[in-house]
């Protein structure tokens, strides 16, 4: 194929041959519509694991370009929007299978799904929900650091109650506007001097802990209840033998640059001669049980901070808003909470804070971190807050430098309790056993990379042995990428017309 240099030329020579656009497009679908695929060469062949015999070879010279284009498979809305519907799907059966509190991944095995992630695969028992299993959805959030601007929906943004309108710096403690939610003052403190950015760095930093004290609280608080409920007194290591507190766990960056937690928290039973079943609670270890122990827990939990000039707080605690309630065991609302979850999955600190990247930056790109024009004020102050901390000897155990990005928040976005529910590896796996019990041709060698070792289960006692390298990230010319996503569009509105057909 001829380069050109205009996008225009680019796509003009990209279909100038029928047949290699053809082959060229049933690429771009097989990798997702994916917007930045990872460009492979190499070959696979399979092997039989009896006789050692090569059933089947593959090599990408045959393909347009000499290369297979692989989906770059990226969590980030931001980054790759076809990825990142895949996996806000993927992200949906894994949250929806703890709802239904089955962990069998088999029952999901219902091959790829739409980008919506449809309420289709919640399977057909219906109306079963948690039932024995207590489920809740709870949202931790983050003490004040300080007054920040905030968009209330047309309403005045912070009123100064009492006799003083301005702070000690004398700024005004009130604000008259009127802030839409896109406005990028929303989330800056009204003085930054007394804004505690400090704190809200080292709690941040903290937040993860937090979270896993607040688990070992839970078992506490739920030993300290359970008497009143079941009439016995019991120890935390005999309510740990009954019960399991099983989660997933999603964070959310507000604007003001500070982490909360999404939690759908599940009591089980334990059976002790399967732990790894997700057996029913016993009937005393009720939804109300669950929310007074989580309650207790956020309420009592706390992590000590390092000692910091000019911070005074000693220790991370959790806001006092806090907000649990319980979902019913109805499949639409199982649904809607599995959703609600999956969506902030995909998301970035960068969707939620202007100016901060939507990757952890190279070790050499660090510094650009929070600078330049496009960096609000607050933004650019908390980062410089990090990299102060992160000098600092009683913060080095922190790694801070390593999370100027994210502020100071070192965790993972999406994790879960490892009992929770079917696993993103689970979906991955029955989702190529259904592409190769469907016939079509196995061609994902990135996953048959990972998967083609020696001891691997393997399909129909064959191994693949395969050998690839990178030939580059991303389409290779704009004029690809540009075709990439009209056909990435028109396969969703067909996808989208068959579907009204279906319902009509
Ligand atoms: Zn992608
Ligand atoms: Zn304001
Ligand atoms: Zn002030």
């Amino acid at each position: 194929m001829m380069r050109s240099s205009t996008v225009l030329g680019q796509m003009i020579a990209r279909v100038a041959d029928d047949e290699e656009y053809r082959r060229w497009s049933a690429q771009v679908e097989r990798a997702g519509h994916c917007v930045r695929p990872v460009r492979l060469s190499g070959s696979a062949m399979t092997v039989n694991r009896e006789t050692g015999e090569i059933e089947a070879t593959y090599s990408s010279a045959g393909e347009p370009g000499g290369v297979l284009l692989v989906a770059c498979k990226d969590r980030r809305e931001s980054v790759c929007p076809p990825c990142a519907a895949r996996y806000r799907a993927d992200a949906w059966h894994v949250f929806a299978a703890g709802v239904r509190h089955g962990n069998d991944a088999d029952h999901d095995a219902d091959g790829p799904r739409g980008d919506d992630g449809g309420a289709a695969g919640l399977g057909d028992e219906g109306g079963h929900g948690a039932v024995g299993n207590p489920l809740v959805l709870a949202t931790f959030t983050a003490p004040s650091f300080g007054r920040v601007h905030a968009a209330r929906e047309g309403r005045v943004c912070r009123v100064a109650r009492g006799g003083n309108r301005t702070c000690e710096h004398g700024r005004p403690r009130g604000c008259p506007s009127r802030h839409d939610a896109k406005d990028a003052m929303v989330g800056a403190p009204l003085c930054e001097d007394c804004a505690d950015l400090a704190g809200q760095v080292l709690w941040n930093a903290h937040a993860g802990e937090l979270w896993r004290r607040t688990v070992i609280y839970a078992y506490r608080a739920l030993a300290a209840l359970a008497p009143a409920v079941g009439g016995q007194a019991l120890t935390v290591r005999a309510v740990r033998g009954l019960l399991r507190l099983s989660y997933v766990k999603v964070a959310e960056f507000q604007k003001r640059g500070v982490v909360h937690l999404h939690v759908l928290a599940r009591l089980d039973g334990v059976n002790p001669d399967d732990p790894d079943q997700v057996a029913s609670a016993p009937a005393w270890a009720g939804v109300d049980l669950l929310t007074a122990a989580l309650m207790h827990a956020a309420q009592h939990v706390s992590v000590p901070l390092p000692v910091v000039d000019g911070h005074t707080a000693a220790t991370a605690r959790w806001g006092t808003q806090l907000d649990i309630r319980p979902v019913p065991a109805s499949r639409i609302d199982g649904a809607r909470v599995a959703g609600y979850l999956a969506k902030y999955a995909t998301k970035t600190v960068s969707d939620s804070v202007n100016g901060l990247p939507a990757s952890r930056p190279r070790a050499e790109e660090r510094e650009d971190v929070g600078q330049g024009r496009a960096v609000p004020a607050h933004v650019a102050a908390l980062t410089a807050v990090v990299r102060k901390l992160a000098r600092l000897a009683t913060c080095r155990t922190l790694r801070l430098a390593r999370h100027i990005h994210t502020l100071g928040f070192r965790g993972h976005v999406t994790s879960k309790s490892r009992r929770y529910s079917t696993t993103f590896t689970a979906l991955r796996q029955a989702r190529r056993a259904w592409r190769l019990a469907n016939g079509g041709r196995e061609r994902d060698p990135w996953a048959q990379q990972q998967t083609a070792t020696p001891d691997d289960g393997g399909d129909a006692g064959t191994v693949v042995v395969g050998d690839w390298r990178i030939a580059g990230i991303g389409y290779r010319t704009l004029g690809d990428r540009v075709l990439a996503e009209v056909l990435g569009r028109e396969h969703r509105q067909a996808r989208e017309a068959w579907r009204m057909g279906l319902i009509e």
